[in-house]
């Protein structure tokens, strides 16, 4: 266990207006827990400075403090510990995730290291270029018959799937055989 004070008299940035204050309305001690060391887990007791907010505009009265690359709000969790509880839950989900993380001596039931997952930010949607191999063929046949030098143009709704050839019934395959017969 680690006990730590943040500094009195420095100035911190408001969480609803960022204007910075140094006003200290009370003291309280979060509990956070961080990433192993020497293979022993690690608890950070750090007293935290609850300040007032001097601008009169902003609707919050009090705030907390963050220390930077140690606290997030209402994160019981250093920064450093969420990335690798997320990073695991990525890779192997619930229950594995939580038997890896008992390795690394962090304690976490299967059903947390899913909840930390489903909260982690979808990444940004970007729109393929190719869908699929489907696509992609259908895409190739439309540059090699280009609806402008291609005589027998698809329907619009086919969009090339169908094959620029000369309409001409197809003998039935019996019957073919038999013609090469002596
Ligand atoms: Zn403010």
């Amino acid at each position: 266990m680690i006990e730590a004070r943040t500094r009195s008299r420095v100035p911190a940035g408001c969480s609803g207006c960022g204007v910075l204050s140094d006003w200290t309305h009370s003291r309280y001690v979060r509990h956070l827990a961080d990433a192993a060391l020497g293979g022993r887990p690690v608890r950070i007791d750090l007293s935290v400075r609850r300040l007032y907010c001097e601008n009169p505009s902003c609707p919050k009265v009090t705030f907390a403090e963050q220390v930077p690359r140690l606290t997030v709000r209402y994160q019981r969790r250093t920064p450093l510990l969420q990335h690798l509880v997320e990073s695991v839950g990525v890779v192997l989900a619930g229950r594995g995730g939580a038997r890896m993380l008992r390795v690394m001596n962090v304690g976490l039931s299967r059903c947390t290291v899913l909840a930390q997952l489903m909260r982690m930010p979808l990444p940004p949607l970007v729109t393929p270029r190719v869908l699929g191999w489907g696509r992609l063929r259908v895409l190739r046949r439309h540059l090699r018959h280009p609806p402008g030098r291609c005589h027998h143009p698809p329907p619009a709704h086919t969009l090339g799937r169908t094959r620029c050839r000369t309409a001409q019934p197809m003998a039935p395959r019996a019957s073919r055989s038999r013609d090469r017969l002596p």
